[in-house]
């Protein structure tokens, strides 16, 4: 099967559809012509050609849009990674896509660690697995979030295992703005969709990590106009402090996880339009595994810190009016194939459920720039879409896997569903 095949032409009938405020209609038929939709409504009549399916009793929703994840990092490992063939990294990658496009992400932006050649390869149908808008390698100072630095005896280490180096590769560590104009366009050359930069810490970094800027105003400067010059975006991790500011200012399409976001960061974003990618499932699952005492003193205590501020940032950007898109952040491979709770704590963080479902499917297109042809069930977009066997209720079903019972690309159905096969 090739997701770049044209894609099938079928009616469901009698289906509830998500609507563009984020609910479900009462049944309706939508018509699907060679993978993009063509009609919704009432009793359509359609071309012979078109196969007819009963989807009574079945929810059917946009596929997700997943606008930060990190499908190439595997493990958190250090020395398992130190021991990994580059070959066993990719092939590996492609079972996240699969696990990761049979949980219903149909469109992912890559946060760091695919390249273009995993993308092209899903493109051309190689390998199953989501629509890739990828960033390549996430940007960072040396010492930095990112740099990978092993201090150890007698060892100059290299930090080529986070992401190994290979033919072609441009660097991932960078200081100051000339290099930063350099690796920015090497990074476009090598067909980067997107430029990733570290500018704080990670939310498990020691000392006051999570507030100092690692990048400076004017690198982040420079990144912006290298990308934007060529009609690429930049995205930003930063957990909060100045970082968050300078990021916004300095023309950042989207700021991440942004733990501590502050209303004046908000108005801001709000202002520029920048979006707030929040990334709650995996902040949940590491507060989980402290509470658990399953994380070592530092990281422990940092995230004793930030489990209570969980979600204060989507409820202060809401009423902001910063769009919020969905990102699940999930890189190890425990996790590829559950992105979709993320819906759920979208809406613990103050989403309504229609808002949680919007932000996972037509703020992501937004966000990666395919609004209109993506991210919506309506006439003219890609038939993108999950199908579920029940009313999704208040999205807790999306906690475990299971509740997303068929997936389409581009029309085309990518896993089996007993109502809908033939
Ligand atoms: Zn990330």
């Amino acid at each position: 099967m090739t997701s770049t095949t044209a894609g099938a032409s079928l009616v469901l009938r009698a289906v509830r559809v998500l609507d563009e405020a984020g609910g479900f209609t009462g049944p309706v038929d939508v018509a699907v012509t060679d993978g993009t939709v063509s009609a919704v409504g009432k009793d359509l009549a359609v071309r012979p050609s078109h196969r007819d399916v009963d989807a009574a009793g079945l929810w059917l929703m946009p596929g997700i849009v997943d606008c930060h994840a990190h499908p190439g990092l595997p493990s958190f490992d250090a020395f398992e990674l130190l021991r990994t063939p580059l070959s066993l990294r990719t092939l590996e990658s492609a079972q996240a896509l699969r696990r990761t496009l049979e949980a219903g992400v149909t469109l992912l932006r890559d946060a760091g660690g695919v390249d273009a050649g995993v993308r092209d390869a899903v493109s051309r149908g190689y390998v199953p697995g989501p629509h890739l808008q990828v960033s390549v390698l996430p940007l960072g100072p040396t010492g930095g979030h990112g740099d990978g630095f092993l201090a150890g005896p007698a060892l100059d280490c290299t930090t080529d295992y986070t992401v190994p180096d290979y033919p072609g590769r441009p660097p991932f560590t960078v200081d100051g703005p000339e290099e930063m104009r350099k690796v920015v366009r090497l990074l476009l050359r090598s067909g980067a969709d997107w430029i990733k930069l570290m500018a704080t810490a990670g939310v498990l970094a020691s000392g006051d990590g999570m507030f100092t800027a690692e990048l400076g105003a004017e690198e982040m400067a420079v990144a912006v106009a290298e990308a934007t010059r060529r009609g690429k975006g930049v995205m930003v991790h930063a957990l909060g402090g100045p970082a968050v500011r300078a990021a916004v200012e300095a023309g950042a399409r989207s700021v991440e996880h942004a733990v501590f976001l502050t209303e004046q960061d908000a108005a801001l974003m709000a202002a520029r339009g920048c979006t707030l990618v929040p990334t709650l499932a995996i902040y949940h699952e590491l507060a989980a595994h402290a509470s658990a005492g399953e994380l070592a003193g530092a990281a422990a205590e940092r995230m004793a810190q930030v489990a209570p501020k969980l979600g204060e940032a989507v409820a202060i950007a809401r009423a902001a009016g910063v769009p919020v898109a969905l990102g699940s952040d999930f890189g190890h491979r425990d996790r590829h194939g559950r992105n979709l709770a993320e819906l759920y704590y979208l809406t613990k963080a103050g989403l309504t459920i229609e808002e949680a479902l919007l932000a996972g499917t037509a703020e992501g297109a937004q966000l990666c720039g395919v609004a209109g042809k993506r991210g919506r069930i309506a006439p003219g977009h890609a038939f993108d879409a999950i199908v579920l066997d029940e009313d999704p209720g208040d999205l807790s079903c999306f906690l475990q896997t299971g509740a997303v019972t068929a997936v389409f690309k581009d029309g085309v159905p990518m896993s089996p569903h007993p109502h809908l096969a033939g």
